[in-house]
């Protein structure tokens, strides 16, 4: 089945490592793109131009941008709208990417009233000089205050975002985040490593940092895995954890290749081979700009690219498949030199990353293909 995307642009304060579409908005924006994002869903006057008109979907993400800076009524609308149009069944996956900082307290009945069953939590560190380095207000006590509303709420399906690589950070406080992380019992976990984007704040304020170095990172991501792993939580791709049967059903049809739909200023979209997006461009959006083509995408680079990137890897009959003998001839050529250093598991048939494979995930996958 397919999934939809739908993007909020709003953020209270830009964070010094952001180089999403995102800033603060007015009040009155914000009431004209929940309108425009309303007329998108119900008319698919945009996307229509490579989606079908019946387009049904059992996941739906609401990403930003923090999408709970906008009020529960919004938030309601747009579920209500989306749940109505793409026939989303009632075991559907409906998430939506919070700040610990927002007024949780205020949106949880509206949660509850439109059907949304899981929230991905941007809390990137326990540790709250680190919080306060990546420009993050709240600090552990409210992130548990959250955790603790949500679950008491009947909402247990809890992703927490993670981040390694930050400031001063050290083995010593990831492991402070690990054990919070652990001990709040939340299902899911998105580690992600700290990229330093041209342009951003800490680009250009290099100096005043001490970014761990890539060893450094390396061991902080080996030390994550670990320690989720010893929690029980599955490291089911490169990035993410999760306790069984709770991976995230959204996030899967990107790595798989499944379509998605993504509507709203800098939403992308993959539909039937075909690519296209709305510019990073609120005004654009609200004013009726028309999705742009980004070519066909699903080829075989990208879907051995994917593949690798979750734990179940790539099976190679399949890639035969679909792609034919050339390609799978070559990683198949290529595997036994990647196996004898222990980067990769290779029955012949089956290629999957190891741990160690993970952090040299680019560099394996780019020789591969
Ligand atoms: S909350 Fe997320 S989207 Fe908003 S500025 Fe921070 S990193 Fe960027």
């Amino acid at each position: 089945m397919n999934g939809i995307y739908i993007h909020i642009p709003f953020c209270n304060s830009k964070c010094p490592y952001c180089d999403f579409y995102s800033y603060r908005c007015k009040e009155d924006e914000r009431r004209r793109y929940v309108d425009a994002l309303i007329d998108e869903i119900k008319t698919l006057r945009r996307v229509g131009e490579f989606a079908p008109k019946t387009f049904e979907a059992d996941t739906l993400y609401l990403g930003g941008g923090t999408p709970s800076v906008m009020s529960g009524e919004d938030i309601c609308r747009i579920v209500e709208e989306a749940k109505l149009k793409f026939n989303m069944p009632p075991t559907s996956e409906i998430t939506i990417e919070c700040n610990p900082n927002s007024h949780i307290e205020d949106l949880i009945p509206y949660f509850k009233k439109c059907g949304i069953n899981r929230v991905s939590l941007g809390m990137q560190s326990a540790v709250d000089t680190e919080r306060r380095a990546l420009g993050r207000q709240s600090d552990k006590k409210r992130i548990a205050e959250v955790i603790k509303l949500l679950k008491d709420n009947g909402i247990d399906n809890i992703s927490l975002d993670i981040m390694l690589g930050i400031p001063s950070q050290t083995k010593e406080s990831l492991k402070e985040t690990l054990d919070f992380v652990i001990n709040c019992n939340v299902k899911h976990v998105s580690a992600y490593i700290l990229k330093i984007e041209d342009g951003t704040f800490f680009d250009t304020h290099r100096e005043r940092y001490l970014f761990p170095d890539e060893n450094e990172t390396c061991d902080l991501y080996s030390l994550c895995a670990e320690a989720l792993e010893n929690a029980d939580f599955t490291h089911y791709e490169i990035s993410n954890f999760a306790i069984e049967g709770y991976e995230s059903r959204h996030n899967t049809k990107y790595w798989e290749l499944e379509n998605y739909l993504g509507i709203g200023a800098a939403a992308h979209s993959f539909v039937d081979g075909k690519r296209f997006y709305f510019e990073s461009d609120t005004e654009g959006f609200i004013n009726g700009n028309k999705v742009i083509f980004d070519g066909n995408g699903g080829d075989c680079d990208e879907y051995i690219m994917l593949k690798l990137r979750l734990k179940k890897g790539l099976d190679i009959g399949e890639l035969k498949k679909i792609y034919g003998e050339a390609p799978a001839e070559k990683i198949t050529k290529k595997a036994p030199l990647f196996k004898e250093q222990g980067l990769v598991n290779f029955d012949g048939n089956h290629l999957s990353l190891t741990k160690k494979g993970f952090l040299l995930s680019n560099s394996i996958i780019a020789e591969l293909i």
